[in-house]
C-alpha cells in the first residue's frame, strides 16, 4: 500500500498515534481506516463509504451508532453535574439509580455494585477483591485464580494475566504470580476423536479437579470464565460444562467469577450469558453493552457474603482503599441507565430471541464450503472457523494469515468483521434487522469466495 499523503488524517495518524492491537510496522505503510460517522448498524469512513459493523465495534455498540436518546441522556447529565466521585462516601443519585437497576437484573441475588471504566479495570478490581476477601477471612494462602486458555479478560497487568492468549503475555512479562490457566473448553479443537461434548466436559472438569488438588484447594480462591469466550474465537462451552465445573468449585470453596463483558445485556438471547449456560456466579463483571459503548463504564457485582467479609476488613484497616477517579462517573452512569431503559422498553432480549435463529442459520449455511471447519454461535454472536483440512480440523499455517485476508476482503466489500486467528467473528449491534442480517452475510459470502479463489 502507498504511504498516505502528507497532511491527510492517515499520515497525521501515522506520525502521532500508537495503535491498540495493531502491527505497528505494517501500520506505518498501510495507515488507518479513518472512521467519521455512524448510522444504525453502519459506520462511514472519511470518503463516505458505509460499512456494516458486523462486530458492533468491539462487541459493544449494541444499540448501533446513532441512538439519539443516549446523546440526550449524556447532555442532560453533563448539564446537571458533569463530574463527581465516590471516594469517602460521596455519591450521586444517577449512580445509585444505576446500581439499583443492575442489581434488579442480576441473574442471581447480588449485594453491591462497584463501578469502573473498562472491562480490564473491572477484572483487575476483581482480582484485588478476591484477595481482599480471603485476607478478610484469614485465609492468606487462598489466593490463586484459575482462568482458561484462550479466555479474554483485558489488558491491565492483572486482567492481562487472566487473559489466556499468548500474545497478551509474551514480552509483557506476564502472567503475574497466583494466576494460572486451565483447559480451553473448545470441543471442535480439543475434543478427542469420537468424544461427545458431555464426555469432553467431564474430562475438563476432572482435569480442573486434579489441578485444584495439585495446587492445594486451600490455595485456590477463584475461577473466572466468560459464558462464551469472545476474543479467544467465540467458543461456546460444551454441553454440561458449567454444571460440572461449578460442582467442583463448590466442593473446594472456590468463587465463580462470570465475565459478562461481551455476553451481558441480551447478546446470547437472555439478559445474561449466565442464564443461557446455568452459571451461578459469586462475582459478575459487565461493561461494553452496559452503555452501548457510548461512554466508558463497567461494573462488578458481588454477593452478600463477599460484601460482608469486605466490610469487616475495611473496618479493621480503616478503609477499603480501592476506586478510580471516574468510578460511577455521573455522565457514564446516566448513559448506562438510559441504555438499560431502552433495552427494557424495546424488549431487546425478545428481539434477539426472534432474530437469532436467522443469524445462526446463516452462519451454518457456510458449513459445506471448502475452507469452513466449524460454524458456531448462539443468540447474536457466532464465528466461522477456517481450516486447511475439514476432515482432520488441521488449521492453516498462521503465517498465511487466512482469517486476516478474509477480514480485509470483507472490509473492502463494506463489512467490518474480526479475525481471531482463522476464526471470523460475528457480533452485530443487537438492533440489527432481518434484512440487514441478510446483507451482512451476502457481503461475508463474497469475501469468503474471494478467499477461496486466493487459496485455490
Ligand atoms: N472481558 C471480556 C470478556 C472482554 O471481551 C473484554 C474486551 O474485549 C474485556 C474483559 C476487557 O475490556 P476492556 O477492553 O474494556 O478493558
Amino acid at each position: 500500500m502507498q504511504r498516505p499523503p502528507g497532511n491527510s488524517i492517515a499520515s497525521r495518524d501515522i506520525a502521532t498515534y500508537l495503535h491498540s492491537y495493531t502491527n505497528l510496522k505494517k501500520h506505518e505503510t498501510d495507515g488507518p481506516l479513518v472512521v467519521n460517522g455512524g448510522r444504525g448498524i453502519y459506520i462511514q469512513d472519511e470518503a463516505g463509504k458505509e460499512y456494516i459493523e458486523g462486530m458492533a465495534g468491539l462487541w459493544c455498540a449494541s444499540l448501533g451508532f446513532s441512538e439519539e436518546r443516549l446523546v440526550e441522556a449524556a447532555i442532560a447529565a453533563l448539564r446537571r453535574l458533569p463530574y463527581y466521585h465516590t471516594f469517602g462516601g460521596k455519591t450521586t443519585e444517577i449512580g445509585v439509580d444505576l446500581a439499583e437497576k443492575l442489581l434488579s437484573t442480576a441473574p442471581v441475588p447480588m449485594s453491591k455494585v462497584f463501578f469502573a471504566n473498562s472491562g480490564s479495570e473491572a477484572n483487575d478490581s476483581v482480582v484485588k477483591l478476591v484477595w481482599y476477601y480471603n485476607n478478610a477471612l484469614e485465609r492468606p494462602a487462598k489466593k490463586k485464580i484459575l482462568a482458561r486458555t484462550k479466555g479474554y479478560h483485558g489488558v491491565t497487568v492483572a486482567s492481562a494475566s487472566l487473559t489466556g492468549l499468548p500474545n497478551n503475555h509474551r514480552d509483557f512479562d506476564l502472567p503475574i504470580a497466583n494466576i494460572m490457566h486451565v483447559d480451553c473448553p473448545h470441543h471442535y479443537r480439543f475434543g478427542e476423536p469420537g468424544e461427545s461434548e458431555e464426555a469432553f466436559a467431564t474430562r475438563l472438569a476432572d482435569n480442573l479437579e486434579k489441578r485444584i488438588l495439585a495446587e492445594g484447594p486451600e490455595t485456590v480462591a477463584a475461577f473466572i470464565a466468560e459464558p462464551i469466550m469472545g476474543a479467544g474465537g467465540v467458543i461456546l462451552p460444551p454441553a454440561g460444562y458449567f454444571e460440572k465445573v461449578q460442582a467442583i468449585l463448590k466442593k473446594y470453596d472456590i468463587l465463580m467469577i462470570a465475565d459478562e463483558v461481551i455476553c451481558g445485556f441480551g447478546r446470547t438471547g437472555n439478559m445474561w450469558g449466565c442464564q443461557t449456560f446455568g452459571i451461578k456466579p459469586d462475582i459478575l463483571v459487565c461493561a461494553k453493552a452496559l452503555s452501548s459503548a457510548y461512554l466508558p463504564i463497567s461494573a462488578v457485582m458481588i454477593s452478600e457474603p463477599i460484601y460482608q467479609a469486605m466490610v469487616r476488613q475495611s473496618e479493621k484497616i480503616g478503609v477499603f482503599a480501592h476506586g478510580f477517579t471516574y468510578s460511577g462517573h455521573p455522565v457514564s452512569s446516566a448513559v448506562a441507565l438510559e441504555t438499560l431503559k431502552i433495552y427494557e422498553e424495546r424488549d431487546i432480549v425478545g428481539h434477539v430471541q426472534a432474530i437469532a435463529p436467522k443469524m445462526q442459520k446463516w452462519i451454518r449455511s457456510f458449513a459445506d464450503r471448502p475452507l469452513v471447519g466449524e460454524c458456531r454461535g448462539t443468540g447474536l454472536i457466532g464465528a466461522i472457523e477456517l481450516v486447511a483440512d475439514k476432515a482432520t480440523h488441521a488449521p492453516f499455517d498462521a503465517k498465511l494469515g487466512v482469517g486476516a485476508y478474509l477480514a480485509q476482503r470483507a472490509q473492502e466489500g463494506g463489512l467490518i468483521l474480526r479475525a481471531m486467528g482463522d476464526s471470523i467473528g460475528f457480533c452485530p449491534p443487537l438492533i440489527i434487522t432481518g434484512d440487514e442480517l441478510d446483507e451482512m452475510f451476502r457481503r461475508f459470502d463474497k469475501a469468503l469466495g474471494e478467499t477461496e479463489k486466493w487459496l485455490a
